[in-house]
């Protein structure tokens, strides 16, 4: 009798999630057009918890407009975001709609352009946000904000102003601030490209390490060895469409035509 009460090992009842683990971001067909010119087509992309993404692409195929719309920096004609599980952000939603202000601040973004406040030093660009959202206790989120820095590399300079670092200084500053939101999703767009090419690798570096903390990240990037290095996915778009979405293996298997052309163009 006593043993019939045993609950039956977990092996048995659990299903293995390894095959189909939750999306922690999904978008589902998404598309949209800019004075009647279509810039995205039917847009389906499922992101796992970890998986960093590339998406790469010529000059003009949307990827910009896809990784804003994913933050609801711009409106969808079509489809559907879902984070963590739940409904984010779908066409015809208005932006102060309730799904999208209640999970907002999961979703990291660093820009092309770092986007610092010039007018507050960089630890309290890290900790305007969070004191916003009532995140933490100040002394928390002090700490944090110090870890963050000390993780980029610019906890010596806290204290300074956005004008008295250099570009790749700010983007990591930049980095750093969208961390201490302890997003689950962070979104890249071109984040070197207004970079000195001096300044590119120690920026990658940065995206790197958080990639091998399993930091779940979307990057727009130019980059392409970068790309093929540290991503798990390598997303190739042309003319608003998917048209590649593979590992950096298969991608390299598949010696297709498309993305091989773009990569050579991309290094002449
Ligand atoms: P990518 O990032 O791949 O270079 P974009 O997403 O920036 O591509 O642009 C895709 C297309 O959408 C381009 O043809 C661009 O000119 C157009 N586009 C982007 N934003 C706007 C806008 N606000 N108004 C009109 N057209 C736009």
């Amino acid at each position: 009798q006593a043993r019939a009460r045993l609950p039956a090992p977990q092996v048995q009842t659990r299903k293995s999630h390894s095959a189909s683990a939750k999306p922690i971001l999904q978008l589902t067909g998404l598309s949209k057009a800019f004075n009647g010119k279509t810039v995205l087509r039917d847009i389906n992309l499922s992101v796992q918890p970890g998986e960093v993404i590339s998406i790469i692409g010529p000059s003009g195929s949307g990827k910009t407009t896809l990784i804003r719309m994913v933050n609801g920096l711009e409106t969808m004609d079509q489809g559907s975001v879902e984070l963590l599980g739940q409904e984010f952000i779908r066409a015809g939603q208005r932006e102060n709609a309730l799904p999208y202000r209640a999970q907002i601040t999961r979703l990291g973004m660093v820009f092309q352009g770092f986007n610092l406040f010039p007018h507050k030093t960089v630890l309290e660009n890290l900790m305007l946000a969070p004191r916003l959202h009532n995140l933490d206790s100040r002394e928390d989120l002090h700490q944090r904000s110090l870890a963050m820095l000390d993780k980029v590399g610019m906890l010596e300079h806290a204290t300074k102003y956005p004008h008295q670092l250099s570009g790749g200084q700010q983007q990591r500053v930049a980095i750093a601030r969208t961390l201490v939101m302890k997003p689950a999703v962070v979104l890249f767009d071109e984040p070197t490209s207004a970079l000195d090419p001096e300044r590119v690798s120690e920026v990658l570096q940065v995206i790197e390490k958080l990639a091998e903390e399993g930091i779940t990240m979307l990057i727009v990037t130019h980059e392409m060895k970068f790309a093929f290095a540290i991503s798990d996915r390598v997303v190739f778009m042309e003319q608003g469409r998917i048209e590649i979405d593979a590992s950096p293996a298969e991608i390299r298997q598949m010696r297709d035509h498309r993305i091989f052309r773009f990569i050579d163009d991309m290094a002449t």
